[in-house]
């Protein structure tokens, strides 16, 4: 069965490791670093812009896709509610010994709060494990677009995307 984005709507193990913004193995042991998940040419470049650290390039052709040079990213997340695509994430996996943080575009209604459990799912929607919001920032400089902060097992760092909706509060 055919697989990757074009046939399944999630980017596949071979279009991740191939994808120019995704960071290497090393560095995300490191601390927290964007995780860029964009491999449609599209005439795009917000995130360039974006970055205060000049981590992201595109370069002339405004349709390449964008490059994490991954020893700039300091990790602040400031890309991550620019990119229209939703295509960027924060990934922190030394949070804490058991835990990684994550931080998402999330643009649906009712926001979480801090401290409240969610679901979180994969690429594919599943629901994997369960997390907790450690913040929310939904400001003007953001375009409104709200950033969600969760933690999670650390062995799913990189493979949760987002939470599930509807936010149902978990006991
Ligand atoms: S997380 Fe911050 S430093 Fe890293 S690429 Fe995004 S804007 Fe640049
Ligand atoms: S803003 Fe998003 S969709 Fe546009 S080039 Fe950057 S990562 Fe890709």
């Amino acid at each position: 069965m055919e697989n990757g984005l074009e046939f399944t709507g999630y980017l596949s193990e071979k279009e991740l490791k191939n994808c120019p913004g995704y960071p290497a193995e090393e560095r995300l042991k490191k601390g927290p670093v964007a995780v860029i998940e964009c491999i449609q040419k599209i005439p795009c470049n917000p995130c360039e812009d974006a970055c205060p650290c000049k981590a992201i390039s595109i370069g002339e052709d405004i349709t390449d896709l964008p490059v994490l040079h991954e020893e700039k990213c300091k990790g602040c997340g400031l890309c991550i509610s620019v990119c229209p695509g939703q295509a960027i994430r924060l990934v922190n996996q030394t949070y804490s010994e058991n835990e990684a943080a994550i931080a998402f575009p999330f643009e649906f209604l009712p926001l979480p709060t801090s401290g409240d459990k969610v679901c979180a799912v994969n690429r594919k929607g599943e629901v994997v494990t369960t997390g907790r919001v450690l913040k929310i920032i939904n400001s003007r400089k953001n375009d409104r677009t709200p950033v969600v902060f969760i933690s999670i097992p650390k062995k799913w760092a990189l493979e949760v995307v987002s939470i599930k909706l509807p936010n149902k509060k978990l006991e």
